[in-house]
């Protein structure tokens, strides 16, 4: 199977670097955010991107995770159906602006039923999307608000999205079938 780097650590870093700029530019203060991964590689980029946020507003920014698994046949299916598994909200939604960060965005049914499981935590004022990779191929009309590198995919093709938390290393390529 060929693999095609898109992205190297550096690159990684530079990129969450600007998204944490971009989700500032947004809400200068950060006052009402509250990011929330989903698992597992969306909640590890929300870690660290709670981190950044932390780290330049000199306070904790909440943080929660959301367990949404997509049960599909093929993934190119219609008939995919999410099963939502363990989530930790850990303070109330209600009037906050929830920023999703999911790793990578493609039919955007992750996404939908994201969205279902958080509003039965309550009324956010506004839910907004932040992605590493947006590789196209949109089922729903859903789209991110901030978005570190759109990639031209096939149906066929995956992105590995590799993250020392979890794989050791960061990296993103492109694997072709
Ligand atoms: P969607 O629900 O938008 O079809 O797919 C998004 C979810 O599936 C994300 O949580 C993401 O982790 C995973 N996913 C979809 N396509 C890819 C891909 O090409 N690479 C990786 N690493 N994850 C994907
Ligand atoms: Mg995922």
């Amino acid at each position: 199977m060929p693999v095609i780097p898109l992205l190297d650590s550096q690159e990684i870093a530079r990129i969450l670097d600007r998204l944490a700029s971009q989700v500032l530019e947004r809400h200068a203060q950060c006052d009402q955010v509250m990011l929330v991964g989903i698992e597992r590689r969306g909640a590890d980029l929300a870690r660290r991107l709670a981190a950044l946020l932390g780290d330049r507003l000199g306070r904790a920014v909440p943080l929660g995770s959301l367990d949404i698994n997509l049960y599909r046949d093929d993934w190119t299916s219609l008939e995919g159906k999410p099963h939502i598994g363990q989530s930790c909200i850990p303070q109330g939604v209600d009037g906050r602006v929830v920023i999703l960060v999911d790793d990578v965005l493609f039919t955007g049914r992750t996404i939908r039923a994201a969205l279902e499981a958080l509003l039965d935590y309550g009324r956010p004022s506004a839910v907004e999307l932040l992605v590493l990779v947006d590789r196209g191929h949109r089922e729903l009309p859903i789209q991110a608000d901030y978005v570190g590198r759109t990639v031209n995919t096939s149906r066929q093709e995956h992105v590995d999205v590799l993250l020392t938390e979890r794989d050791g290393q960061d990296a993103v390529r492109l694997a072709a079938p």
